[in-house]
């Protein structure tokens, strides 16, 4: 039968000598080297117990080491769940209980929370630091380089990823071999990804992200990847100049326009700069190609999907939209009440169909059977538009929707006014509970200077540009916006900052 994903990502590079990860610190590892470490790995998983179908639960920092778990984990034919390193003990007490993991692995800095957590849920507890130590690799030398890799199908499970939870608890989304391997064959295809490809990573691996649509595509056309531990932009000019891609969000992009050394020269070996996870500002996209030559390529997707839509390679890159599906993707955009298609230019549920599409949250039947529907196609969550020819545009998630007297009001209208205001540096626009109206219209900004923006000036450009029920009540001054790790705002976090 095979192990679908592991065949197709790390079985053929087991004599190849090309560097797969290469790390600023001069310590490379070739792709047969870490195919060989990652079974060394495996042997220790099953001697720890591990069986195909077990979870594996990783709080660790981001290191090579923890990318060759990623591939002994699939070896063995066990379930991959790394976790945000910023998770507290309860969160990852949470996590631990739902998906009762065979082997919990985290550094040695919370090795108490992490041994109380795994004696709850009868895990075995291994170590690995951010150097590469840890008990997980201590008899790690003494394996054998190969190992008989488990067999696994396009069904089985490979990785469960939990949702960022942004209402309610996470849910654990079950990626299967199949979506995440069918996911990454387009994505290499699209973005013409191969082995001459130098890919600078300077993302986290515990996210769909950082983990599948970068290492995995990378892996499927054996390209060099610059393992950065994080985004830094010291390190990332250093290693610009010899690179060809970025994957990024759209603060790396905002932080690189803000930095005097982004330049046409800087960036001369690089064929693509790609953005997503975040919504990328039309004027940033537009910046960047004024100051480099190059214009990004936005992307959207989403843990439970993987990508769904892609601007092209070839062809016009439109600012503000996210492109159009990827073969083999379906999207349309329903009414959310009927699901009924809308038109092209109506704003409506973004819904999705495909072989990229997960099978479901873990052990949690009701809340997978209100998302997924029966006939394939997820419930996503994201308002958006299709345009006449097939551009998909995002307004925002459904949950922001504000609705003020009875009209509905899109965040994402208001902040794109607000944004063109000369000295904003950006903003975000939420709804609060209002007695009167059901919900008033609250803009947080953060002004790019000190000097501040008047309050004045914000009202006469909301006047200028939108109807009267869109305008905001009250504009808030803020140093920044609450972002999560993705750079995602975190509307919530203001809505119950403000409320
Ligand atoms: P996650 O599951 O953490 O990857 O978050 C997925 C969500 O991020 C999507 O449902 C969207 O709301 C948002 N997202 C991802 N890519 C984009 C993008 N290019 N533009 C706007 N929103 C995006």
């Amino acid at each position: 039968m095979g192990n679908l994903l592991y065949d197709q990502l790390f079985a053929p590079h087991s004599a190849n000598p090309t560097v797969f990860l290469s790390q600023p610190d001069g310590q490379d590892i070739t792709y047969a080297a870490f195919v060989a470490r990652a079974a060394q790995i495996a042997h220790v998983l099953t001697a720890n117990g591990v069986e195909p179908g077990d979870r594996i639960l990783v709080q660790a920092p981001k290191c090579v080491e923890m990318v060759a778990l990623y591939a002994a984990t699939l070896q063995v034919g066990a379930i991959f769940l790394p976790l945000n390193t910023a998770y507290t003990k309860d969160e990852v007490s949470y996590f631990a209980g739902d998906a009762t993991p065979k082997l919990l692995v985290g550094s040695d800095s919370a090795v108490e929370a992490l041994s109380e957590i795994a004696h709850e849920v009868g895990a075995t507890l291994l170590t690995l630091n951010s150097d590469g130590s840890g008990s997980l690799m201590a008899s790690v030398d003494a394996q054998p380089e190969t190992f008989p890799t488990a067999a696994r199908g396009a069904d089985d499970l490979a990785a469960l990823l939990y949702t960022s939870g942004t209402t309610g608890r996470s849910k654990g989304a079950m990626m299967s071999h199949d979506n995440l391997l069918s996911n990454s064959v387009s994505l290499v295809d699209e973005w013409r990804i191969t082995d001459a490809d130098r890919l600078l990573h300077a993302l986290p691996i515990f996210h769909t992200h950082g983990l599948f649509v970068a290492l995995n595509t990378a892996l499927l056309s054996g390209a060099t990847v610059v393992f950065l531990k994080n985004f830094d932009l010291d390190m990332l000019f250093a290693e610009l100049a010899d690179a060809t891609m970025l994957m990024g969000v759209p603060t790396f992009y905002t932080r690189l326009l803000a930095d005097h050394r982004l330049s046409p020269d800087i960036v001369s070996t690089m064929r693509l700069f790609i953005s997503g996870s975040a919504p990328l500002l039309a004027e940033t996209h537009i910046a960047f190609t004024e100051r480099t030559g190059h214009h990004i390529l936005e992307r959207y997707g989403m843990t439970e999907t993987n990508m769904i839509t892609s601007n092209p390679y070839d062809g016009d890159r439109r600012a503000g939209t996210v492109g159009a599906p990827l073969p083999g993707v379906e999207v349309k955009v329903v009414d959310p009440d009927t699901g009924a298609n809308l038109d092209p230019g109506e704003v409506g549920m973004i819904e999705v169909r495909g072989r990229n599409v997960f099978s479901g949250y873990w052990q949690m039947p009701e809340k997978t059977a209100a998302e997924l529907r029966e006939n394939g196609f997820f419930i996503t969550g994201d308002l958006g538009s299709f345009s006449d020819d097939g551009y998909l545009s995002i307004v925002g998630r459904a949950k922001d929707l504000i609705i003020t007297g009875g009209y509905n009001v899109y965040p994402k209208e208001i902040e794109d006014v607000l944004n063109t205001v000369d000295g904003v540096l950006e903003s975000a626009v939420f709804g609060v509970p209002d007695p009167d109206f059901g919900e008033t219209i609250i803009a947080a900004i953060v002004p790019e200077t000190t000097a501040g923006v008047s309050e004045d000036t914000l009202r006469t450009a909301v006047e200028n540009g939108l109807a009267r029920f869109k305008h905001p009540c009250v504009f808030k001054m803020l140093e920044a916006l609450p972002r999560n790790a993705m750079g995602k705002v975190e509307k919530k976090k203001l809505r119950d900052a403000h409320s």
